[in-house]
């Protein structure tokens, strides 16, 4: 199945196509869009950022790492409106299941009140928070994910000092 080139989460239901790219919806798109750039980042460059990141204080408790990426899962529902995403955070673990928990709670008390999506996606979102808190990344090496993000982040930075 195919997974967003934004947040790595696969995707079940819709999906935007962009180019060669697949997202979850537009927000990932959103924040994917310097995907375009990252062909024209050097490989070493690229590998001493992610290596620095990874074995770095974490960004959000300047606690020690490794840092790398904890995805939370959210979704929300009013009647028939039913929203969901997958937000990845670049920290260490006790801040990313933190995020991970507030996420399935959240789930788990507005998730179920639209039809039919709220019924059916809130089950996986919190399936997939407790798949993130008793596993996630390895503590060894980078993920897949973390180069993705970070390909996006200095992708971004090359796009904006070109204009
Ligand atoms: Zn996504
Ligand atoms: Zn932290």
């Amino acid at each position: 199945m195919a997974k967003c080139d934004y947040c790595g989460t696969t995707i079940l239901f819709g999906g935007v196509r962009a180019d060669r790219y697949r997202f979850c919806n537009q927000t990932c798109q959103r924040k994917g869009y310097s995907l375009a750039a990252i062909d024209q980042i050097p490989e070493d460059y690229l590998r001493e950022q992610v290596r620095a990141l990874h074995q770095g204080a974490c960004p959000r408790c300047q606690g020690s790492g490794p840092v790398d990426v904890h995805t939370s899962h959210r979704i929300w529902s009013a009647l028939v409106l039913t929203t969901w995403s997958s937000r990845p955070h670049i920290c260490c673990r006790r801040c990313g299941r933190l995020e991970q928990v507030k996420d399935g709670l959240l789930a788990l008390s507005l998730g179920w009140w639209g039809f039919p999506w709220g019924l059916l996606v809130t089950p996986i979102q919190i399936v997939r928070n407790l798949v993130g808190l008793c596993g996630g990344p390895s503590d060894a090496k980078p993920s897949d994910e973390l180069y993705r993000l970070v390909q996006i982040n200095i992708g971004a930075r090359l796009l904006q000092s070109r204009q």
